[in-house]
């Protein structure tokens, strides 16, 4: 493939949270700037990779010179939500603690009649971790008829 233009950088930040919280949905949002038609669970690599050994090589290489962590939890599932203190801990673990430019997103905004993580909680935890809060969905971006959800208009300038 062809080689990038000069001056090009690179940035490597990777997207985690639990599945289904909309992570490839997201960034195809952003790469494409629309909503995937239909998308497969990603399955990472380290699901199906049997041996222990093997298992603890990909992580490493998936956690490797990383510059941005984007935690992302979906904002009408609970569960997803109390899941980052582990995602958080797993990124610290590969040396992706605060000294890493991390943010914090609640997806699926949409879905308003939904919600079952209100923003005071999660900005609450946002602030404990030192991370900013972005309110934002993959789908939708205008559905509210203001334009925006809370923070989201900042998304992209972050990324
Ligand atoms: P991942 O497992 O975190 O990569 O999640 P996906 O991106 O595959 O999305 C999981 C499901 O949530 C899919 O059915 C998506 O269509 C849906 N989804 C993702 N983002 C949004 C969103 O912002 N709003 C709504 N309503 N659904 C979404
Ligand atoms: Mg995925």
């Amino acid at each position: 493939s062809a080689l990038p233009p000069p001056r090009t950088r690179i940035f490597k930040i990777i997207v985690i949270g639990d599945s289904g919280v909309g992570k490839t949905c997201l960034t195809y949002r952003f790469c494409a700037g629309k909503f995937p038609e239909k998308t497969e669970a990603t399955i990472g690599l380290w699901d199906t990779a049997g041996q222990e050994r093997f298992r603890k090589s990909m992580v490493q290489h998936y956690y490797r010179n990383v510059h941005a962590v984007v935690f992302v939890y979906d904002v009408t599932n609970a569960p997803s939500f109390r899941s980052l203190p582990a995602w958080i801990e797993e990124c610290k673990q590969h040396a992706l603690g605060t000294e890493v430019p991390r943010i914090l997103v609640g997806n699926k905004c949409d879905l308003q009649d939904s919600i079952q993580v209100g923003t005071d909680v999660a900005q609450q935890f946002a602030d404990a971790h030192s991370m900013p809060l972005f309110e934002t969905s993959a789908k939708s971006p205008n559905s509210l008829g203001d334009g925006n959800y809370r923070n989201s208009d900042h998304v992209e300038a972050i990324f």
